[in-house]
């Protein structure tokens, strides 16, 4: 089977969110069960850099206003076979999304790129049988498949965020090549204006996302408006939870941790806690119960609860320490409350990727409370690393962790705290649960993190649905 992967990131050259790092892992799982899988993303700098040797396939000639365009052939350095859409008036910088007014034709451009390698083959022999695109970059790439007529390969969209829809004035309808009559409802219309995703959920062959709870959430309010169309297309929808890399996220080998540790020695973590605390500045007190956060500084992510929250880390000393970049109201507010606790807050402001291992590595407890959570991955590299995951239960978290109940206690299932309500006073019962089973019962934590530790989160699974469900739809 021939699949064509399209989408914006790529672990670890081009990376916003937990989408580049699915796209890298996840066409490497499939290779593995046996599919010819091959990568089209855009000619950023970074990647054009390391995917060397270039060789061009085809020309595309002027794609929507951005200048000459054309189809390069690589291979990534994981080895991944690639195409990259050089065209460099459009993909100059290594930031996807930046924002301008190009946005939209440049994501066109891709999409129409996808759509033509899709349709006609790369010159070379090769023709995929189904193209996979991921999110609204590439979500008119369904449609231009299905408008253009038979024959055509399949098509899947992958939803890894639907607060994120690519939303565009009509008037650019005739300069991204869609006719007229698609600009409808059940077309590429979304309240007057056009849906980059609203147009892959309505073209695409097949829809999944990237869990299975999140599938059931966005049929209802968490559809962010697309929750009529995506009821529509329910049949054809499938929750996938994501996997983990596990050549990347391994504690046992992952050369950013300061020392090594594997599930049967979650103590072992003791070198890497007081390591994080000297690098972040908090107070170096080993028996300090150290909460972390890795993520992007965006409303769904539910951070304003944190910081709600302060009070309760101050009386408790509890430690926080946080890892992240975005809304610049965040990022001014968890700065003043480090300044207003030295040693007991520390806030690190950027992306750092060796950081982040660390903190998985090095605290106690990771919190992710979210008020969306399509799938989540920090909470799935937490629970790798023996850090025990505090999360909301939506989405993907949902489905990852098992809240600390005295019945999942008793079971040996549980392997971290959930708490349900997004509400400041619902975070610090699951934090207070928490502190209280790390303070009074070690051996319990120590248990949870074994648990955690020891679990097969593979991408093997996922890629086996993936595989079944694009069975499916060849017929
Ligand atoms: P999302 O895709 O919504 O950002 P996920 O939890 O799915 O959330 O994925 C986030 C990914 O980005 C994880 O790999 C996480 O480690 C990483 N990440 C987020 N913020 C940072 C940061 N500031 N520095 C390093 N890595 C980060």
């Amino acid at each position: 089977m021939r699949v064509l992967f399209a989408g914006t990131e790529l672990f670890p050259h081009v990376k916003v969110g937990g989408l580049a790092d699915v796209m890298a892992a996840l066409p490497k799982a499939l290779r593995a069960l046996g599919a010819d899988v091959r990568l089209l993303l855009p000619g950023y700098p970074a990647l054009k850099r390391v995917t060397a040797p270039l060789e061009p396939v085809m020309a595309l000639g002027n794609l929507m206003g951005g200048g000459e365009a054309r189809i390069l052939r690589g291979r990534c350095p994981a080895g991944l076979p690639l195409y990259l859409l050089d065209q460099p008036a459009f993909f100059h910088t290594d930031e996807p999304y930046a924002a301008s007014g190009e946005l939209p034709l440049r994501f066109g451009a891709l999409a129409w790129a996808v759509a033509h390698l899709g349709r006609n083959g790369d010159g070379q022999g090769w023709r995929p049988d189904l193209v996979h695109a991921h999110d609204w970059p590439t979500g008119l790439a369904p449609a231009y498949l299905a408008l253009g007529g038979e024959p055509r390969p399949r098509t899947v969209l992958t939803i890894h965020n639907l607060a994120y829809q690519g939303l565009f004035p009509a008037d650019l309808l005739e300069p991204l090549a869609l006719p007229l009559d698609a600009f409808q409802p059940d077309g590429v219309e979304f309240y007057g204006r056009i849906g980059f995703l609203k147009a892959g959920l309505v073209y695409a062959d097949g829809l999944t996302t990237v869990s299975p709870t999140y599938a059931r959430e966005i049929l209802g309010p968490a559809g962010l408006g697309l929750e009529g169309v995506l009821r529509q297309r329910n049949g054809r929808l499938r929750g996938i939870l994501n996997g983990v890399d596990e050549t990347v996220w391994n504690p046992a080998t992952d050369p950013h941790l300061p020392r090594l540790y594997g599930p049967d020695h979650p103590e072992a973590r003791s070198a890497g806690k007081a390591e994080l605390q000297r690098e972040l500045g908090l107070q170096e007190a080993p028996g300090a119960f150290l909460v972390a956060i890795v993520s992007r500084f965006a409303a769904e992510k539910g951070l304003d609860l944190v910081l709600e929250a302060q009070p309760w880390f101050a009386a408790h000393q509890v430690q926080l320490a946080v890892l992240g970049q975005g809304e610049p109201e965040l990022e001014a507010r968890f700065l003043a409350a480090a300044r207003l606790h030295p040693g007991q807050v520390a806030v690190h402001l950027g992306y750092d990727e060796g950081l982040s291992h660390r903190m998985y590595g090095g605290a106690d407890a990771l919190l992710v409370p979210s008020r969306q959570e399509p799938c989540g991955l920090t909470q799935m590299y937490a629970l790798r690393y023996g850090a025990l995951p505090i999360v909301r239960a939506t989405g993907g978290l949902a489905d990852t962790v098992v809240d600390a109940t005295t019945e999942a206690m008793a079971a040996e299932r549980a392997t971290g705290f959930t708490f349900l309500e997004p509400q400041t006073a619902a975070l610090q019962g699951a934090l207070t649960r928490a502190l209280a089973l790390f303070r009074d019962h070690p051996a319990a934590w120590a248990g949870l993190q074994r648990r955690g530790m020891a679990q097969d989160a593979s991408w093997r699974p996922a890629a086996q649905a993936y595989l079944a469900f694009y069975e499916q739809l060849l017929g």
